[in-house]
């Protein structure tokens, strides 16, 4: 029975295992000890023999087996390096390649920035000195448009190819079609242990190198009913395990709850550290999952799914598995995108499963029953690129020249709808022409980092002289949803903190006013502290809002302020997000194209007032669809923004007057 092993677990616990002594034991070795006792490490001779042998490798291996951290190395302990060519490797996360790089700096002992270094979005950490660079897939991408060939690198490793995420799978067509006329270059695709075939097969049927994992077997068990609270069973389950994974915006409360617990508990239980691990975490507090557990204590990793596969943390053996993920589901009709909490797939199950048994003999609970796992849930996760907007890729390429995307070597295609669909909204927004070329706005569009709807709102900034406050506002609207804080003893005075930073007009007034507040603060610590701000999330703002300010030279926008007027800022996001508009109907809002019905999310400071007509930034799916971050606009801007968009028909108000509010709950009653 599953809870009654939860229950004698606890009990065995309390003094040190055999089994953890194993574990310190592991963690005591050397770095270069570790280096070489790797799954991968046996096989380095023959694993660069058959780089040397073909142009086009697969390798396929367990997570942990040191795929990411040694295969750079050892090329370039091989030459590969000679001349100051690089070794590019890429990763669908940012957590991940900051990390990685950071272990392989201190592996190599080499300041990270030096030989060593990452680029992500947003931030450079490479120099003149690089040789070995880790990258999100997304930088790699963006590189084409100032090299592309790629002629710098001798080497690019396709890294956690099996995450297939939207980036990669562009990466895939670009890259098999450099690799025909660069014959020098080497291609390493590699995989945690799921599809390898399919890569094989795509590349022309590239060899697959195998590394034999080195894996202790996992118990699984189940639960034997449906489990309606998963978080509540977590904690209950949590005394003694070491990873678990959940979504991002239940981290901190899993971590509080457990903290609260163990303080409960007290000196009955050995010391337990509750650690978290998720996407937008500062490092030094990522760092903290590495670091060896001191004897007799224990360890627990709270994880988001990117401890799936992209980063090893050594030492776990117990793994509690919700079933869930949070996954983009885009709806081509509609155009709309959201974000869904969905079960996760049963290659996702069994790869967090796996992460129980890397040092030992491990057990994973499952918090879903048997049957569930094998009827509700999908056998491996659709693809990225058919479940996304493709506008921003679809711009990228076509300003690499690839104008046929139809024709375009997919290893799996993007629905035809979603492809005609992106070309039609860039034809909107102004980026092509009616003939599907770009034009010279989209040109410059495809300068900037960023979403073409952003990139237009920055560009049309111009036009209304407000791209000061604009960039601001794209630099906050890019480090999304984290910028107040709401701890869950002071709620009220976080909430009334917010309500200070309130100005008409909508969200992104709002997060201007809080920018602008800050830097009069002198950009001060203590200011955040004191207004519920996060000062980590405000100093990435800084960041962001610097490189594009950087970047405005090369689009030739000049960086001018509309001296307190809001109209402007308002029409510029209109120019950039037309395609979001709602307006006020029965029961909420309605989607002016397609009369979906969407709500405005209770955090907005618009939630009370409701206006007639709104912009969202995005729209998030959770008890219904929110739209989070809205603007109020006059329909009449659509016609000046969008002619060729929207008519004036359906821009009709059906009466004059206010609307009665609708929406009559109060933020408590939707939680
Ligand atoms: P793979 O890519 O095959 O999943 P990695 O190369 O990421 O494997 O990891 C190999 C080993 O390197 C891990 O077992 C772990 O011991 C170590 N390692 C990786 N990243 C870090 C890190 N950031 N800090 C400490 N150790 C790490
Ligand atoms: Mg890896």
């Amino acid at each position: 029975d599953f809870v009654s092993t939860a229950i004698t677990m606890k009990g065995t616990t309390e003094a040190p295992s055999s089994r953890s002594s194993e574990i310190q034991a592991f963690m005591k070795q050397s770095m270069q000890e570790v280096r070489r006792s790797l799954p991968i490490f046996p096989y380095r001779e023959d694993l660069l023999a058959a780089i040397h042998e073909h142009q086009i490798l697969v390798i396929e291996g367990e997570t942990g087996s040191g795929k990411t951290t040694q295969i750079p190395q050892y090329l370039l302990e091989d030459g590969y390096t000679k001349g100051g060519m690089k070794i590019g490797c890429t990763q669908p996360r940012r957590v991940a390649a900051m990390s990685v790089a950071a272990r392989v700096a201190e592996e190599m002992s080499v300041k990270l920035g030096n030989e060593v270094g990452y680029s992500i979005r947003f931030e450079d950490c490479t120099s003149e000195r690089t040789v070995l660079k880790y990258m999100t897939d997304g930088m790699l991408l963006r590189e084409f448009l100032t090299e592309p060939d790629l002629a710098s690198y001798s080497v690019i490793i396709i890294d956690e190819a099996h995450e297939r995420t939207l980036h990669t799978d562009i990466l895939f067509g670009l890259i098999k079609d450099i690799a025909r006329f660069r014959s020098d270059l080497k291609v390493l695709v590699a995989s945690a242990t799921l599809d390898t075939e399919r890569f094989s097969c795509f590349f022309d049927d590239a060899p697959v190198f195998r590394i034999p994992g080195r894996r202790f077997p996992v118990d699984i068990y189940y639960t034997k009913n449906k489990i309606y609270c998963y978080k509540e069973q977590v904690l209950i389950m949590h005394p003694s395990s070491c990873c678990t994974f959940v979504l991002q915006e239940e981290i901190e409360a899993c971590c509080e709850l457990l903290q609260e617990r163990c303080r409960r508990l007290g000196s009955k239980i050995a010391e337990l550290l509750v650690l978290p691990i998720y996407a937008n975490l500062p490092s030094d507090m990522q760092a903290k999952i590495f670091n060896p557990t001191p004897p007799g204590a224990r360890k627990v990793v709270v994880a988001t799914n990117i401890a799936e596969t992209s980063l090893t943390i050594d030492g776990i053996i117990y793994v509690i598995d919700p079933g869930f993920c949070k996954q983009k589901s885009y709806n081509a009709r509609t155009g709309m995108e959201s974000l869904i909490v969905t079960p996760c797939s049963r290659a996702s199950a069994n790869q967090r499963a796996g992460r129980a048994g890397r040092v030992a003999a491990g057990k994973c609970f499952r918090l879903y029953t048997a049957w569930a796992f094998k009827h509700e849930m999908e056998e491996t996760t659709v693809p990225e690129i058919q479940r996304t907007n493709l506008g921003n890729v679809v711009l990228l390429l076509k300003s690499l020249g690839i104008n046929d995307l139809i024709h375009f070597d997919f290893m799996d295609p993007p629905p035809h709808e979603t492809l005609v669909l992106a070309l039609e909204q860039l034809y909107a927004l102004g980026a092509l022409n009616h003939l599907g070329e770009l034009t010279k706005l989209g040109r410059r569009m495809a300068e900037l980092p960023v979403d073409p709807m952003l990139s237009k709102m920055i560009l049309a900034s111009e036009q209304y002289k407000c791209s000061e406050e604009v960039l601001t506002i794209a630099a906050m609207l890019s480090v999304n949803n984290s910028i107040f804080y709401r701890p869950k003893d002071k709620v009220v005075h976080a909430d009334n903190a917010r309500m200070n930073f309130v100005v008409p007009g909508g969200d992104h007034l709002v997060l201007l006013n809080v920018y602008t507040q800050w830097v009069e603060s002198g950009y001060s610590t203590q200011w955040c502290y004191e207004n519920f701000i996060q000062f980590r999330s405000m100093r990435r703002a800084r960041d962001v809002r610097d490189q594009l300010e950087g970047l405005m030279d090369r689009i030739e926008v000049e960086v001018v302020s509309s001296q307190g007027d809001n109209i402007p800022i308002r029409k510029a996001v209109t120019a950039g997000y037309f395609y979001h508009t709602a307006r006020l109907s029965k029961g909420g809002y309605k989607t002016v194209k397609h009369q979906q019905t969407v709500y405005v999310h209770p955090n907005s400071s618009l939630f009370e007032e409701q206006p007639r007509w709104l912009i969202y930034h995005e729209l998030v799916f959770t008890t219904k669809e929110f739209m989070r971050q809205v603007i109020e606009i006059e329909s009449g801007w659509l016609l000046e923004v969008a002619p060729h968009y929207y008519k004036s028909k359906e821009l009709e108000d059906s009466s004059s007057k206010k609307m009665p509010r609708k929406q009559g709950k109060t933020k408590e009653e939707l939680g």
